[in-house]
This record gives structure tokens, sequence and C-alpha cells, in this order.
């Protein structure tokens, strides 16, 4: 600990609490944890602050499981599932990070193995694996690969427990129920950008903690919440895009917002991927198995962007099932109970608790969902924070670090396979924490902090907790989200996105209006929604403003009016930067979104493998 101090506003006065450490990680998902473990192990001291109890973070909900190429169950090489990923990207992934990825795969799921990850196994002891959407043998040749390990269906479970107890062992120190509101950055004398630590607020007592340390890793998940409805928890705010945001940095590639095929209809719960990897397919209301006409090899198990707008067209074209004909039947009726009890336990419980099915005799409804954001903070494969400098693309922010579904690397470009987040989150995890041993010696004395480090974040405190409008924070927020629903959906036309525009950027100024009714510092989730939604605003007015300027298709960006991807003058990640928060203390309060480009890395990490040339995507 160092100094104390007090920060005063409008006579308002907030006591700090300093802490010093090597290492600060913000997020205790499979990616935050695994850094943490990294560092902590390797002698760094290490914190990491997480406002849920790190074993409820969303990674709890992955069901599904991860990929690597280990070739138990099928044969398999790292070049096949190197080749799936970046086809899979649609050409929009990095593909040095890609083969990073995947090369240390295997090593990544064997040390979660040793850690006591209870993976399903094959009658031979070894580790059991699924097929899952876009993986294939063969250089996407076919057939389908069986590549996703799992602990039946309950993988990120199992991933959480493990990497916590790991965390511990190695002496991290844990804030839980702290909320970090802000990053600490300091600028140099030639204008450049660092980042010295990060504020946070404990929830339970409305304490100030400020934390200084050489490093703070973004690990704080993704943003689904800005849509209606998501399969992501409620928890899924992105509250570090908004950080690096309101630090005037960029986020990347946030058009590319991923629909799962299989959400449950009107409850939005997922049912795994996983599912179809264990045989199961959809209907339409003719009992067509429709996936066999727009994906005559891979069917049901063609990416997710392709099944998600099949069922998409197949609802607009009047064949989709129900009453209002808006939704596709999911078949697992046909596949022995027993299998069913053993593979995919969790889904048969969530099919009868949210659409009351008994999925051993009836079919499930469904609706493409959102899942996952591609998007996010732009970053190598070491972890480090791209500063979006125009000159030089590569150019980081010093000790600054993103991981997991807050971070892009970008390994899955515009559309994310099944699978390849859990495995990103602790190949990455693991890279970054390689990173921070490399880069900080443990013990070293640390700089004086700005004078100004808690102004940005406790004055927006302030600014939200006395905020005394009109407009409650729950109408805002659910019109953002139906906003981004309608105008942000699975296709997008240049009218609608027009609209969606204009239509966020009035919302987000309304934001100014804003009305919080409990002043307290204690527990006061009105407070704290209200700073989610804040972060929520930002990333949904950058999402809609990115998704209007790409003129193309790729992934998981279907425009109707420019149907094909177009290489020649899109294949190039979007740099978006935020200069209009409504309420906030700062900015324009216009819903300035600012776009620039950052170049895709063609090339591999090595000559083992040949970069891998565009080519129409077909399943
Ligand atoms: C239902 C569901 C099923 C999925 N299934 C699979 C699957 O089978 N396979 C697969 O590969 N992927 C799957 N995914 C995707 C994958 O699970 C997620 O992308 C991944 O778990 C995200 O992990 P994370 O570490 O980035 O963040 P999360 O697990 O989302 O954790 C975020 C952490 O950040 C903390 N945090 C956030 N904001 C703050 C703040 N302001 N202050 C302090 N702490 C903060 C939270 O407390 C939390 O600890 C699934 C996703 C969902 C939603």
């Amino acid at each position: 600990m160092a100094r104390n101090d007090t920060f005063s506003i409008n006579g308002r006065e907030y006591p700090i609490t300093d802490h010093t450490y090597d290492v600060v990680v913000v997020g205790a998902g499979g990616s935050g944890l695994r850094a943490t473990m990294g560092a902590a192990e390797s002698g760094l001291k290490t914190a990491n602050i997480t406002k849920v109890f790190p074993t409820r973070s969303h990674t709890v909900a992955a069901q599904g499981g991860i990929a690597a190429s280990l070739g138990n169950n099928t044969p398999d090489h790292w070049s096949w599932h190197m080749y799936d990923t970046v086809k899979g990207s649609d050409w929009l992934g990095d593909q040095d990070a890609i083969e990073y990825l995947v090369r240390e795969a295997p090593q990544a799921v064997y040390e979660l193995e040793h850690a006591g990850v209870p993976f399903s196994r094959n009658d031979d002891g070894t580790i059991y694996q699924r097929p899952f959407g876009g993986h294939m043998q063969n250089m996407g040749e076919g057939p389908p690969v069986q590549r996703t390990c799992a602990a039946a269906d309950r993988t990120g479970h199992a991933m959480l427990h493990a990497l916590y107890q790991q965390s511990l062992k190695y002496d991290a120190d844990f804030f839980i129920e702290y909320f970090a509101l802000d990053l600490i950055m300091k600028t140099g004398a030639n204008g450049e950008k660092e980042c010295v630590g990060v504020i946070a607020m404990c929830l339970d007592d409305g304490t100030i903690h400020r934390f200084r340390s050489k490093a703070v890793v973004l690990a704080t998940g993704g943003y689904g919440r800005c849509y209606f409805t998501a399969t992501s928890a409620h928890t899924c705010t992105g509250d570090g895009g908004g950080m690096v945001l309101r630090a005037g940095l960029p986020l990347q590639d946030m058009e590319f917002v991923q629909f799962h095929p299989t959400g449950i209809y009107g409850a939005g719960v997922l049912i795994t991927e996983g599912a179809r990897g264990e045989g199961g397919y959809l209907t339409n209301s003719e009992g067509e198995r429709f996936m066999e006409r727009y994906a005559p090899s891979a069917k049901d198990l063609a990416s997710r962007d392709v099944v998600s707008r099949s069922m998409a067209l197949e609802m607009r074209e009047g064949r989709g099932v129900g009453p209002e004909k808006d939704h596709i039947y999911l078949h697992l009726d046909h596949i022995d109970p027993t299998v069913l009890g053993q593979r995919l336990p969790g889904i048969t419980e969530s099919g009868k608790i949210f659409a009351g099915v008994d999925l051993t005799r009836e079919p499930l409804p469904v609706t493409p969902t959102v899942h996952y954001n591609m998007g996010g903070i732009p970053c190598n494969y070491h972890g480090e924070v791209m500063a979006g400098d125009k000159s030089d693309p590569e150019k980081i922010v010093p000790g600054l670090f993103a991981v997991g579904e807050a971070a892009c690397v970008s390994v899955h470009g515009a559309n994310r396979l099944g699978s390849n987040s859990l495995i990103d989150l602790v190949v990455f995890g693991r890279a970054t924490g390689h990173r921070l041993k490399e880069l900080i010696k443990p013990g070293t004395s640390h700089d004086e902090l700005p004078a100004d480090s808690a102004e940005l974040s406790l004055s927006r405190l302030d600014h939200f907790r006395y905020a005394d409008g009109d407009t409650p924070t729950a109408a805002l927020r659910a019109d953002m989200q139906k906003t981004m629903t309608r105008h942000a959906a699975v296709f997008r036309d240049s009218k609608l996105m027009a609209e969606g525009v204009e239509n966020l950027a009035a919302i987000n100024a309304r934001m100014a209006d804003i009305k919080v009714h409990d002043r307290s510092l204690i527990w006061n989730s009105d407070l704290i929604e209200t700073l989610e939604l804040d972060n929520l605003m930002a990333q949904a007015n950058v999402t809609m403003v990115s998704a209007e300027n790409r003129k193309e298709s790729r992934g998981a960006h279907a425009h109707e009016d420019f149907p094909d991807r177009n290489d020649a003058e899109w294949m190039k990640h979007t740099i978006a930067w935020f200069d209009g928060w409504g309420g906030g203390a700062q900015g324009s309060g216009k819903g300035a979104v600012e776009i620039d480009y950052r170049p895709v890395h063609e090339y591999t990490l090595t000559d083992d493998v040949k970069y891998i040339e565009p080519k129409k995507r077909v399943y």
C-alpha cells in the first residue's frame, strides 16, 4: 500500500485506498484466471479484480467444449484446425495469431487436464472429442473432424473451477465483487499513452481502491447485453471495452457479432452446438432438413453464420414453425436417451425448464440468438493492446493487455468457430502470462501516479451517482437493446443500418437525462447498472457505425445491398474510437465514432505452414 488520498468533487469526498501490484488482471473468467495463474506462477505479485465471484463468470455457461487437434476420435492435424479457423473467420483473422492458437491448443488442453478438468473419456482413457460446426478433416475437404474436447456439456464450469484453484495455489490476491471503473493512463512527453493501473469500487461497502501496477490485463468478457436477447449472462456488459474507449483508444472489428443458431425460442438460453455435433438436426415447418440445401456437405454442422442465415431465410420465406412462423425446430428425439443423458445432460434440463420440452420425445423451438463478439480490444498474440497508431499499426500501449472475449487478437476474424473461444481463453491467457514474465521484474519500484489518476473514474462515478434526469436506466437500456436487435441483426441493409446509427446516437444523447434513484454506495445496483449501460452504450454505437461503414458481406456481417465478400477493398480490420459520451463527464455527447483500418496479417508465424489464400467460403 502506498499513500491514501481523498478525491473531492462537488463538495463530496471519496477516500481512496491504494494498492501496489506487479500485475492486475480485471476479470476472472477463463481468460482472466489463466492470465492470473500464469503471472502469479512466475513470481509476479498479482491481483485479480472481478465483479462476480470467479466461478460465476460467463465462462461457467460454456457447454460444448474446447477445440484442439488431439486426434483421439478421428485423425487430425493442427494445420487442419488452422485452415478451418481461417476459413471460419472469412479471411479476416490474422494468420500468424491463428497459427499460434492451433499449435498451442493441444498443450493447453493437456495442461487443463493436469490442472484437474474432468474431461469426458473414450473407452481407451483418452479425452473424448466431438464434432462441431465448421471443423473438418483434410484442409476443409471433410469429412467432419472430432476436435472438441468436452466435460459432458459443462466444460466451462469445469475449467473455471480448475483455474481458480490453480490461481489460489500460486498466491494471487482476489478482489471479489469489486467493480473496475477506469484505467489509469499516463501520457508521456511525446504524447504516448501508457497504462499504470486501474480504479475500482468495492461493491459491498462502496470503498474506492486505486491499483498501481506495471501491467493491467483486461479480461472482462463480451458485450452481448447490448442486444435484447442474448445467450450471454447479464454481466456481459463489455466494461473493459468501455474503459478502453474512455482512455481514447480504439476497438476493432465491432461489426462482427455472432448469432448462435440455437438459442431457445423466447428465453434465449443456449443449446450447445454439441447437440448438432451429437447428431441433432434442424427442420422447418414442412419438416424439411433444410440445411442440406444450404450446406450440402457440412449440413447442420456448417459454421454458425451460415446456419443462422439459413434459418433466418427459412423464417422469412414463411417456413418458420409456430403460429408466428418465427422459429425453427431442433431435433434430438432420435438420439438414444442414454447418450443424451451422458453427453448432453445440461441441455436436456434446459429444454425442460426453458421450453417445457422433453427433448427425448419432441423437437425444441430455437432461433438465432446473439452469442459472441468477434470484435474487441485490438491486441497481438502476446496479449499486448494495440494503440491504433495511424503510421504504425502494430504499435502497442505499454502496460495494457487484453485477453478472452474482450480482446480481438484477431483469431476469429468475421466469424468464430464453435469451441474456438475456450481454447482462445487458455492459449492467450497463458501467452500473456509468458509476456508479463519477460517484461516485468518482480518487486521493482513503480513510477509515481499522475496527479489526476482518479479524476476520470471518480468524476464519472459521482456524475452518475447523482444523475437526476427523467429516464430510468432500465428504460434507456431497453431502447438501446431493441434498436440493436432491429438494426444490427443477422441480415442488415444500408437503410436499416443508417437508421440504426441515427437512432442509437439519439438514444446515447439521452444518457444525459438518466435518473439514478439510489445515492448510496452500498450494493447500489442502480448505479452499477448505469455504469454498465454507459459501457454498453458506447460499444453499441461503435458496433452500429462500424457495421454501417462496411460495404460488403463477410462472416457474421451479412449486408443485403453488398451480398459478396470484397477482398480488394475490405480485407482489413475496422478500428473505431468513440467520443460521444452522452451523459458522462467527457466527450462531445454527439455519439461521435471515428473509423480507421488496420491491415489483416497476411502471413503465418513460421514457415511450417503456407499462408492460406482467400477463396469462396462454402460448406
Ligand atoms: C451460454 C454460452 C455457452 C458458450 N459455450 C462455449 C463453448 O462450448 N465453447 C467455446 O469455445 N465457447 C463457448 N462460449 C463462448 C465462451 O464461453 C466465452 O467467449 C468465454 O467464456 C468468455 O470468457 P472471458 O474469460 O473472456 O470472460 P467471462 O467468462 O465473460 O468473464 C468476464 C469476467 O470479467 C469480470 N468483469 C467484467 N467487468 C468487470 C468490471 N467492470 N470490474 C470487475 N470485473 C469485471 C467478470 O466478473 C468476469 O469474471 C459460450 C458462451 C456462452 C454465452
